[in-house]
């Protein structure tokens, strides 16, 4: 039901491209927690990079072996000349490795200059000073590229903007839920992915397209004596791997914690007052990435996620020496045991190896099925 999302995310260089000969820039983010409010704001769109599964041979000359698989993935591609496209690049502080991996793509990548932006772990008030000092930073280097600045008003459109499309995203995430939807964890991996690479503007009404064609759409009966599955993890496109072996093993993905997916939508901008506080105080509040403070925040909010879905399991996607996602690993399983919710978790080696990955699926919903205890 969602091919036309993925066809956008496939034509993701002819979009960027398209932008730029209409006089467009285009800037490259790392994670869900660069406020892309800002980019849009200068009139510049933003693309994520993400990790595209392939061959990481050259960017090992560069990078530690420590690394995560994501990162070297990202290098690989600046290194083969696909992301010539890019004016500017935006590394968050979501982790240490982005910290390192900034310098490394800073020398390296053969791309514009980036910017590194640091971002509290904490979100009291003295973290919120500090973050709007570290955005205003941002938006100058953004008006750098632009070649003008970002007005306040322009602020309040992209922050109008962003959250209409959070609004249909959040629509999408709910249909899902339904007894009877239609929607199958891979459409809603596809609506991401296409998110990542499209104007906001343009990618919302797609989506409320999308939304009135599923409404219209048949109960699908047969969905609901399926097993209830929740994913959480990093990246969009390990996820769809894993959406798909899950559907075919007789499960429904039925919610998500993932960094593009309803981290992104979950809430939206309190845009009352200074546009940068309201930004700030968004990005330091909502469900936090796994490297944030205080820990417990993230395994709480990923359980009660689980059980507003009515998920019976859930899948925990974890990349190969992803530290903060292993810190949290403990929490979340105590979290979850305390509600006799099952859990699967998987590597990039379970992922990559289709036969493996088929059968860890199999089993695991046949044992949800036959209410054996999986931790
Ligand atoms: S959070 Fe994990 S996967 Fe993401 S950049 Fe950091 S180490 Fe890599």
């Amino acid at each position: 039901m969602s091919v036309e999302f993925e066809k956008a995310w496939e034509d993701r260089k002819s979009i960027a491209q398209a932008w730029k000969n209409n006089g467009g820039k285009v800037v490259g983010t790392f994670n869900s927690l660069i406020p892309e409010e800002l980019i849009c704001a200068a009139g510049i769109l933003p693309i994520e990079i993400i990790s595209l599964d392939k061959s990481i041979a050259n960017s090992r000359k560069y990078l530690p072996e420590f690394l995560c698989p994501y990162l070297k993935d990202c290098l690989e591609q600046a290194l083969a000349g696909d992301l010539e496209y890019l004016d500017g690049a935006a590394v968050s502080h979501a982790c240490e490795s982005l910290r390192g991996f900034y310098g490394v793509w800073r020398k390296n990548a053969g791309l514009p200059e980036p910017f590194f932006l640091q971002i509290p772990a904490t979100a009291g008030e003295g973290a919120k000073h500090y973050f709007i000092l570290e955005l205003r930073l941002f938006g100058k280097y953004l008006e750098g590229i632009a070649g003008k600045p970002i007005t306040t008003d322009a602020l309040h459109r992209a922050i109008e903007e962003a959250n209409e499309n959070r609004q249909m995203l959040k629509r999408l995430y709910t249909a899902r839920e339904q007894k009877g939807s239609p929607i199958s964890g891979s459409d809603v991996v596809n609506v991401i992915k296409a998110r990542l690479v499209l104007p906001i503007a343009r990618h919302t009404d797609m989506l409320k397209e999308y939304l009135d064609r599923v409404d219209a759409a048949p109960v699908d009966a047969e969905r609901d004596e399926r097993v209830r599955l929740t994913i959480i993890g990093n990246c969009v496109l390990e996820s769809a791997a894993v959406s798909q072996a899950a559907e075919e093993a007789g499960a429904r993905i039925v919610a998500d914690n993932l960094c593009y997916g309803l981290r992104l939508c979950w809430e939206t901008v309190d845009d009352a007052g200074d546009p940068m506080d309201a930004i700030a105080r968004h990005y330091l509040t909502k469900i936090p990435c796994p490297g944030k403070f205080p820990m417990e925040t993230l395994a709480n909010k990923l359980s009660d996620i689980v059980v507003k879905s009515g998920s019976e399991g859930m899948i925990w996607i974890i990349d190969k020496f992803c530290d903060p996602y292993l810190f949290q690993y403990p929490m979340l399983l105590d979290a979850i045991r305390e509600k006799e919710i099952k859990l699967l978790s998987l590597e990039d080696g379970d992922i990559k190896n289709t036969g493996r990955l088929k059968l860890k699926l199999e089993a695991f919903v046949e044992m949800i099925q036959s209410d054996e205890l999986v931790y």
